[in-house]
C-alpha cells in the first residue's frame, strides 16, 4: 500500500533578476518547496500530493506540468476559470534581494472553499503538512473549514504537521496571526516552527519556551529550528538539543527551514529516531543554503 504525504498551500510564479537585466520565469513557495524536496528524499512507497487550487490559463497549466514533472501527484489540485495564480518578483539592490508580490486574489486562496471537497482531498493521508502562510492566505469561513478538514483527517489517523513560518504582512493584524496559529497548533501532531519568527511574534525567552509553548497546545513534537544554532526538540515532554552544521559560504537562505523539514519528515517518519531526523534535516538545510534558489539539486555529492 502507498503512504500518501499531501502538502497544501500556495505556489506562486517567480520572476528572478539574472545577470542581462531580464528576468527568468520559476515556480515557488513554501509548502511547494517541502513537498518538493520531500519528493527526493521520500522511499517510493510514499505518494507526495500537492494541495491547492490554480486557474485554468497557460501560466497555471505550466505550474502543474512543473509540480508534475518534479514527480508530484497533481491529482488534488483545484482548477478555476475565473481566477489564476499569484506572483512575485525578485528585486536585485547592492546584492541585497527584496521581494514584491501579486497575490491577493489567487486561485490558491479558494483551495478549502469547498468543505466536502477539501475534507475528500484529505482522505486517507498518513501526513497533511501546511504552515501559517497557508493559514494566512484563507479568507476568515473558509480558515474555519480548513481547521475542521484537518481536526477530522487527524481524528481518522493522519498525523498534521505545521510549519508557523510567521509572515505578519499576510496577516490584517498581530493578533489574528498570533490566534489562528495558535489555534492550528492545538490541532497539530508535529510543530517546527524557526525561533527567530517566534522571538519576533510571540516574545518567546528561548527555544524552549518556544517549544513548550507549542508542546502545552497539544503537539506531541516540537522542533525549534534556529538557523546556525542548535535545534531544540520537546517530545513527549521530554526536551534534547542538537547542533547544527556550521556552514562557512552561506550563499542564500531562501528555503532553509522548507528543505529542513522535508529532510527531518523523510527520516522521522522512517523509524522516529529524532537526532537522526535533525541531522537529516540540517545536511539538506546546509545544502540548500549553500546554492542559489529555493529549489537546488541535492542528489549530487556536495
Ligand atoms: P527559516 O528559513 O525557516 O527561517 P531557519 O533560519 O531557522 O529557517 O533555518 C532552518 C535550518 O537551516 C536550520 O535549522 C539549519 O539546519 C539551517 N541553517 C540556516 N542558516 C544556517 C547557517 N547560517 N548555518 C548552518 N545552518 C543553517
Amino acid at each position: 500500500m502507498k503512504y500518501k504525504f499531501v502538502a497544501m498551500g500556495e505556489c506562486m510564479v517567480e520572476m528572478a533578476p539574472t545577470a542581462d537585466g531580464t528576468y527568468v520565469m520559476g515556480f515557488a513557495g513554501d509548502t511547494l518547496n517541502t513537498a518538493w524536496y520531500a519528493r527526493k528524499l521520500f522511499p517510493e512507497s510514499w505518494t507526495v500530493s500537492y494541495l491547492t487550487t490554480v486557474g485554468t490559463d497557460g501560466v497555471s497549466n505550466s505550474m502543474v506540468q512543473f509540480i508534475e514533472a518534479a514527480g508530484l501527484d497533481t491529482g488534488i489540485i483545484g482548477r478555476r476559470d475565473d481566477k489564476t495564480v499569484g506572483l512575485y518578483v525578485i528585486q536585485l539592490s547592492n546584492g541585497e534581494r527584496s521581494f514584491a508580490y501579486w497575490r491577493s486574489d489567487s486561485a490558491a486562496k479558494t483551495l478549502a472553499s469547498d468543505a466536502d471537497d477539501f475534507q475528500a482531498k484529505l482522505d486517507g493521508a498518513k501526513v497533511v503538512y501546511f504552515s501559517g502562510i497557508t493559514l494566512a492566505i484563507l479568507a476568515e469561513p473558509d480558515r474555519v473549514t480548513f481547521l475542521e478538514g484537518i481536526a477530522k483527517a487527524r481524528a481518522a489517523g493522519s498525523t498534521i504537521v505545521l510549519d508557523p513560518n510567521l509572515r505578519l504582512r499576510l496577516w490584517s493584524n498581530v493578533d489574528e496571526m498570533r490566534e489562528v496559529i495558535t489555534k492550528a497548533s492545538q490541532h497539530s501532531d508535529i510543530i517546527l516552527p524557526s525561533y527567530e519568527d517566534e522571538v519576533t511574534f510571540f516574545n518567546d525567552g528561548s527555544q524552549e519556551e518556544t517549544a513548550r509553548r507549542y508542546g502545552g497546545a497539544g503537539a506531541g513534537l516540537v522542533v525549534v529550528k534556529n538557523g546556525p544554532g542548535d535545534v531544540v526538540c520537546l517530545r513527549d515532554g521530554v526536551l534534547s538539543s542538537y547542533s547544527s552544521i556550521p556552514v562557512e559560504n552561506v550563499l542564500d537562505t531562501t528555503a532553509a527551514g522548507d528543505s529542513f523539514n522535508a529532510g527531518f519528515l523523510a527520516a522521522y517518519l522512517d523509524d522516529g529516531d529524532l537526532k537522526k531526523a535533525v541531522d537529516a534535516g540540517n545536511r539538506l538545510a546546509c545544502r540548500v543554503i549553500g546554492q542559489r534558489g529555493a529549489l537546488v539539486d541535492v542528489l549530487e555529492p556536495a
